[in-house]
């Protein structure tokens, strides 16, 4: 798929995601909390949760689909609270957490309000992370004090408990509330390793996972997510920032471990929302595909990485949020009929946009008139317009752009003789939904 997972390994490009004990309270828990503070949205009637009805009961989950399993999402504004555990620079925070506080109501984030619930509900495009003009307020570093879990767990964090620990001691100490309606970011500082999970060890098998526990605080469900700082240090091997494994040497911040941080955090984030207990949008487990993973480490369409805007100090960057530019991945949006008629989303979701060609006469002869066609396809309920263009994949274009019709594109052309074979590929223009994506290349024989 992408040239990177060649450099990679897929045991570590794969993002951890896995359920820990006695989520079964979820469904219930979230409709009481909806329901008490009436906060949650109810998508409009008719709308479908799985059109792909061999997706349901997890038989249908593809790479270019994920399936309902029948749990529920995250439909009260959600809350995000970060712990940084260890050293993490006051420069690096206030990247991190300005971004927070503002990714909430674009429409990145909004991609996760197309995953709705048997129960109705549908993740809201709200992040709480509040500012009061002196401090987020959401953030609290687990580092100095005496006492802290720093000081007592140390920079080897033993399993994901230790991590239950961290959260559930924060907020006993009061320093952050206890919120259902929250997700807990435990952010470990560079020289903080975590062995023992059950899944691998930090930086060997994954870099951020996200969870749910009722053992955090009794009887309620706690979602939390744990993000290690990525870099190269004692343990990493390699820097997992989509900059430098795209060849970029900054980030858009030109705070490497801020950005890098920012894009993992996003990932779990919107897992989180879509998929708070493992039981929601993930498909079968293990292995499940949540919404984050399909596009994990996605940041530009197929016309490519150096396709993207360039910050002043040679960064790529996708989106920028608030005045500010930044590097995230893309994320799956779900193919629930009409759930984009409810609002502008996100153009760069991964998998929109996929281009097909095909040839009316393979092989021709030269001097034949043979039509070229581009179907772009779009989400339900959702059908592209704009434009394809034909070109020569060794340069050269083909005829005029043509406009979409009911997602198809034709152009009919007749190939001389110094054109064989003929390597012929489709360029997408994109519209206000769908991004700009290529074909593949089409193999046109073209004999005298
Ligand atoms: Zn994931």
């Amino acid at each position: 798929m992408e040239s990177l997972a060649n450099s990679i390994s897929s045991t570590f490009m794969k993002f951890a995601d896995f359920a820990f004990t006695h989520f079964v309270r979820a469904i219930a828990e979230t409709m009481i909390m909806c329901a008490l503070f009436a906060l949650c949205v109810k998508p409009a009637a008719g709308q479908v949760i799985d059109p792909n009805s061999t997706c349901n009961n997890n038989s249908g989950q593809t790479s270019t689909n994920i399936c309902y399993d029948g749990g529920n999402v995250m439909a009260a504004p959600t809350n995000a609270y970060v712990i940084y555990y260890g050293n993490w620079a006051t420069s690096t925070q206030t990247i991190v957490n300005n971004w927070l506080h503002n990714v909430g109501g674009t429409n990145l984030f909004g991609i996760n309000a197309a995953y709705h619930d048997s129960a109705g509900f549908a993740v809201q495009n709200i992040l709480n992370f509040p500012y009061n003009g002196v401090a987020y307020t959401n953030a609290y570093q687990d580092y100095q004090n005496a006492g802290d879990d720093y000081q007592t767990l140390g920079t080897q964090l033993n399993g994901d408990a230790a991590i239950r620990q961290i959260v559930s001691d924060v907020i006993s100490a009061h320093h952050l509330p206890a919120d259902t309606n929250g997700v807990y970011f435990v952010l470990t500082a560079w020289n903080v390793s975590q062995i023992n999970t059950g899944f691998g060890s930090f930086c060997s098998a994954y870099i951020a996972y996200h969870a749910s526990s009722t053992a955090i605080i009794s009887g309620s469900t706690i979602k939390y997510a744990m993000v290690g700082n990525p870099l190269y240090s004692t343990q990493c091997s390699q820097y997992f920032d989509g900059n430098y494994l795209r060849g970029d040497s900054t980030t858009p911040n030109g705070n490497l471990a801020a950005d890098a941080v920012i894009n993992l955090i996003f990932h779990e984030l919107s897992e989180a929302v879509t998929d708070p207990t493992l039981l929601t949008w993930g498909g079968t487990r293990p292995h499940a595909n949540e919404n984050g993973d399909l596009c994990e480490w996605n940041f530009a369409d197929t016309a490519g990485f150096s396709h993207l805007p360039m910050a002043g100090n040679g960064a790529h960057y996708n989106i920028t949020i608030a005045g500010i530019n930044y590097l995230i991945q893309k994320l799956f949006q779900v193919r629930v009929t009409s759930a984009l008629a409810q609002g502008s989303f996100y153009p760069g979701s991964c998998e929109m946009g996929n281009v097909s060609i095909t040839s009316s006469l393979n092989p021709s002869t030269v001097g034949q008139a043979v039509t070229l066609s581009a179907t772009v396809a779009g989400l339900a309920g959702r059908i592209p317009t704009g434009t394809v263009t034909f070109y020569f994949g060794y340069g050269g274009q083909i005829g005029n752009p043509t406009t979409l019709v009911n997602g198809q594109g034709n152009i009919t052309y007749t190939f001389n003789n110094s054109k064989n074979p003929a390597y012929i590929y489709a360029v997408y223009s994109g519209d206000t939904y769908y991004d700009r994506s290529n074909s593949p290349l089409l193999y046109q024989v073209i004999n005298q």
